[in-house]
């Protein structure tokens, strides 16, 4: 198709099908049911066949401002004839500049250096890198160790891979991960916590199992924890009450950087700029991604405490020699810069946190009105992100949430899952009422699931 607003025939779409492998996806089912999504607004899709859809999870939870923010589309196509792009390396902008200094503004206080990178990703292999040379270089060169968590999702990277804790994103690479990472366990337990809405009460003492791991190796050996502070990947597990302070404890008292992901919950998922200030918990260094340019133009990155930065900065060797080896063409790319103040604006002064923090209850008595729906085994929330558990399809793990998937978008819901877990994370812009009418369609496609 050589005129992009000629609408492309279904036929036409699926040109490429068979030159396309997708990341995350089942190809050999996507290749027999393929989904085409043609353009977006608001907090809905349209498909290439034409159908409405509503945006569950705010694309995969990186468009809290929904789609086709005209601030965004603005600030964008300005900034590409301005500065479409200059070197990472020895130079910046004042663009990019600027965007650190609000972001460090927004995070909890005392973590005040940002490192740019382009996705979660990048942004956790590097909070791992930075937390190595951290302890190197103030003389704990013994501490080696990550520990990192199980059903965590910490992206892609050999790092992340290795600190995550979702078994099939592991065990094809069994050999590759990094050495000596040790993981807590995950804090999930029905039959103490289903149905629960917000913090579960029980699980805090969960966190004492990093005393345990601490005695084990050693505190000497270890150099950082990081965890999610809520696991989204794997389907919204919500921390025990008392839990995430526990960690922090345990860390400080053993000279262990504590590392919060929050490329999920960063930017107002929250109801909060970050998850840190929700649970009252600073972590020394934040990795985010996703809702910094809401999801528009990739980017990432971490904010780190400024005694770590400093650290980097006291090295024994002249002015000229650089501190850390470590960066990407891309990083605080101009663009993203871009779209990053753009939306900043609109979460922020433009009041779309404060819009997220309103729809949490909502969402909370739109998603627990689907106990009893049958298959349903469990339904938890937080800020605005919930989850609902289907009972597996006996030997079939998954097919029961594809189904539900499926018939979700006849409804006109675009839905997410993780084996069989819903997840939900609507755009901030939403309304009340479609977020009624995604619980409703959401209902409707459970039943035909069954
Ligand atoms: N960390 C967390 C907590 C995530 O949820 C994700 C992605 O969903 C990542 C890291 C990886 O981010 P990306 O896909 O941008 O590399």
């Amino acid at each position: 198709m050589n005129d992009p607003k000629q609408v492309p025939t279904q036929e036409a779409s699926l040109a490429g099908l068979d030159n396309s492998w997708l990341p995350f996806t089942p190809n050999r089912y996507f290749q027999a049911h393929p989904k085409l999504m043609a353009s977006a607004r608001g907090a809905w899709y349209t498909n290439t066949e034409g159908k409405q859809l509503f945006d569950a999870l705010s694309g995969l939870w990186c468009c809290p401002l929904g789609h086709a923010h005209a601030g965004i589309a603005e600030a964008i196509s300005r900034q590409v004839l301005e500065l479409d792009y200059s070197p990472a390396f020895q130079i910046s902008n004042p663009l990019t500049l600027s965007l650190a200094k609000r972001i460090a503004d927004l995070a909890p206080a005392g973590l005040d250096r940002v490192f740019f990178t382009n996705s979660g990703s990048e942004a956790v292999d590097t909070a791992l890198k930075i937390a190595y040379g951290y302890q190197r270089l103030r003389g704990e060169g013994s501490r080696t160790r990550f520990i990192g968590r199980e059903k965590a999702y910490h992206g892609v990277g050999f790092g992340g891979m290795s600190v995550g804790g979702m078994p099939a994103n592991r065990k094809m690479f069994g050999p590759v991960m990094v050495p000596g990472v040790d993981h807590l366990p995950h804090t999930y337990n029905l039959s103490e916590m289903a149905f629960s809405k917000g913090m579960p009460k029980w699980g805090a003492h969960l966190a004492d199992e990093l005393e345990r791991i601490v005695a084990l190796h050693d505190a000497s050996t270890i150099a950082a924890v990081i965890v999610e502070p809520i696991q989204g990947s794997v389907g919204v597990v919500v921390p025990p009450e008392g839990y995430l302070q526990k960690l922090r404890e345990i860390c400080t008292k053993h000279g262990i950087l504590l590392i919060f992901d929050e490329v999920i919950t960063g930017f107002g998922r929250m109801g909060t700029p970050f998850a840190a200030q929700y649970f009252g918990v600073t972590p020394d260094i934040i990795c985010f991604a996703k809702g910094v340019t809401n999801g528009i133009i990739p980017m990432g990155g971490v904010i780190v405490r400024e005694d770590i930065f400093q650290t980097f900065m006291g090295i024994n060797a002249p002015q000229y020699a650089v501190e850390l080896c470590h960066g990407f063409t891309y990083s605080g790319h101009p663009m993203a810069a871009a779209a990053g103040h753009a939306a900043l604006d609109a979460l922020t002064e433009g009041g779309a946190i404060t819009q997220a923090a309103a729809l949490i209850p909502v969402l909370e008595e739109v998603i627990h009105s689907l106990k009893g729906e049958p298959g349903v085994i469990d339904i938890r929330n937080i800020g605005l992100a919930a989850a609902v558990d289907l009972q597996p399809i006996a030997g079939k793990p998954g097919a029961r949430a594809l189904k539900t998937f499926e018939a979700g978008i006849h409804e006109g819901v675009l839905l997410r899952f993780t084996a069989d877990t819903i997840a939900m994370g609507p755009p901030f812009i939403s309304t009340p009422d479609e977020l009624r009418a995604m619980g409703d369609m959401l209902r409707r496609a459970i039943r035909t699931a069954m």
